[in-house]
């Protein structure tokens, strides 16, 4: 007899398994398919994000910020440090660590949620009924639901010119796992992933150079954030190449080279180890029957209707497989939407208010809408910006850099978008997520009160700046 549940779900990522510890909590009978294993062939539930996502990269990259801190930026603070030394097999040894307690705890949660966890590839056939497959491709389990949810995540895109090797050429996941710093690092994509990636290698001693095709840098946020961005990122030594669009890379005994077009003009770099960084494609191989009325759009992202619903019955797709920012915090409020709505409390995700995070240095991070955005659509806009340099905690910390913005709409005053470039800009965006959530006015930002000496006193006074009455800037 195969076991029936109220809900399956394919994908332990953080959209899926989320929404299967919702849908427990809810009361419903659950069970949750994850083929991630680990290198001891264990069970690695949490998806991209804990296995090869962000949990890693931002190990990596408090680890690579500390070293140089160490190397150069604690003598500002009257600390002197003889001699600085790097175990990078430590450092990955930490991050590891990481990696496996919080895969760990989530197959914990799975257990105290009473959710039955599969590891193995799930396959959605006719009748909501769903194939388990080993890893040697033996079906270990057939079960069936009422209501499925399809949250198999994305994979790296690779660049057809320029194939993943594993070795020389890697995608992100090779990238945090070099077992020595490369000298020569090249990265194709000054996307979130490239920056985050190039930085830690930067940090760790690599000359970094980063193509990227389009003409502008970091496209999607604030025009000043990513000129500001741009400029600290320089002054650091990052070579982003902006315009420049690789367009093959051939591997030899003294390297990689890696050849591009900018301008109308051949280029090419020499580099030891190469990161394509170009993007992230849905993943749903073999994920379901072709016959169930379950379609993908050109991109392969699983089509969807506002409420997450494909075109199957009960069958449900959230995260990075479908539309949508391929963040893991907008996956897993798309699983808690789902499970709810199964339960019988639908809700939904309300996308202006998800946060962005880049987590270089400085940090950058905003919610909403930037201000070329609104004036686009004819919004009328009044800004308010603020330095760090002109907060007390920011001068403390030696992180004067950056600034915080607020845009409102010049006549209702309501926020529409918080733009930061700065130290803890990836905490910073919570308040302005909250604020835009309840549909705060700056002057409602601007009426709270900030404790002092804090980072959070830029985004008081940018809210106070956008009525001209910031305390500490001349209006
Ligand atoms: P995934 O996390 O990809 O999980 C899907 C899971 O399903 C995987 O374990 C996969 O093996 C499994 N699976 C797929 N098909 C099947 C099947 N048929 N049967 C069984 N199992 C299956 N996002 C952020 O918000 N913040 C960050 O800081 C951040 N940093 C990142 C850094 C890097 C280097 C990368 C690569 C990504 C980063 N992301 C970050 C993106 C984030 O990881 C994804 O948006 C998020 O993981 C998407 O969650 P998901 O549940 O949709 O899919
Ligand atoms: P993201 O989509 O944020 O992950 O960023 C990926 C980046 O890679 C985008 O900014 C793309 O413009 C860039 N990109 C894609 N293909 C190429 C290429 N052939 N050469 C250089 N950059 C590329």
């Amino acid at each position: 007899m195969t076991d029936h549940y109220d809900v399956i779900v394919i994908g332990g990522g953080p959209g899926g398994y989320v929404a299967a510890i919702r849908a427990a909590q809810l009361g419903l009978k659950t069970a949750c398919i994850d083929k991630s294993r680990n290198d001891k062939g264990k069970g690695s539930p949490g998806g991209t994000c804990l296995n090869v996502g962000c949990i890693p990269s931002k190990a990596l990259l408090d680890s690579s910020e500390h070293y140089e801190m160490a190397r150069e930026g604690l003598a500002a603070h009257g600390v002197g440090v003889d001699k600085v030394s790097l175990d990078l097999a430590a450092m990955l040894a930490r991050k590891d660590k990481i990696v496996g307690e919080l895969t760990g705890g989530v197959t914990m949660l799975f257990k105290a949620n009473k959710i039955d966890y599969y590891n193995g590839h799930g396959t959605l056939h006719a009748e909501r009924k769903v194939s388990v497959r080993d890893a040697d491709g033996k079906t270990s389990a057939e079960i069936s639901a009422d209501h499925v949810i399809l949250a198999s995540g994305s994979a790296p895109m690779e660049l057809p010119s320029v194939p993943f090797d594993h070795d020389t050429i890697v995608d992100s996941t090779g990238a945090l796992a070099f077992e020595a710093v490369p000298e020569k690092l090249g990265v194709i994509g000054a996307g979130v992933i490239g920056l985050e990636l190039g930085s830690v290698w930067r940090r760790l001693g690599s000359q970094v150079v980063v193509l990227e095709a389009l003409d502008t840098f970091l496209a999607a946020a604030d025009d000043h954030v990513s000129r500001d961005a741009a400029r600290q990122f320089k002054k650091q030594g990052l070579d982003i190449r902006l315009g420049a669009r690789v367009t093959g890379a051939k591997t030899g005994k003294k390297g990689c080279v890696v050849s591009y077009e900018s301008g109308g003009k051949a280029g090419e770099i020499t580099v030891d180890k190469l990161i394509v960084a170009i993007g992230r494609r849905p993943y749903t191989d073999d994920l379901f029957d072709a016959d169930l009325g379950i379609v993908t759009d050109k991109r392969g992202f699983i089509e969807i209707d506002e409420h997450n619903r494909t075109g199957m019955e009960n069958v449900y797709a959230v995260g990075d497989a479908v539309t949508g920012p391929m963040l893991a915090h907008k996956a897993s409020e798309e699983g808690v939407a789902v499970a709810e709505g199964i339960a019988g409390h639908p809700g939904h995700v309300d996308f202006n208010t998800v946060p962005w995070v880049i987590y270089t240095h400085p940090e950058i991070a905003w919610v909403g809408k930037t201000e070329r955005e609104l004036k686009d659509e004819g919004i009328p806009v009044a800004t308010g910006q603020f330095s760090f340099a002109a907060t007390g905690r920011a001068k403390a910390m030696n992180e004067a850099g950056g600034f915080v913005k607020v845009v409102a709409h010049a006549e209702t005053d309501r926020i529409l978008g918080v733009h930061i470039v700065g130290p803890r800009a990836s905490e910073l965006i919570a308040e302005a997520v909250l604020a835009m959530e309840f549909h705060a006015s700056a002057e409602d930002l601007a009426r709270t009160i900030h404790a002092h000496p804090t980072l959070s006193e830029a985004t008081h006074e940018a809210a106070l700046s956008v009525a001209k009455r910031a305390i500490h800037k001349a209006n």
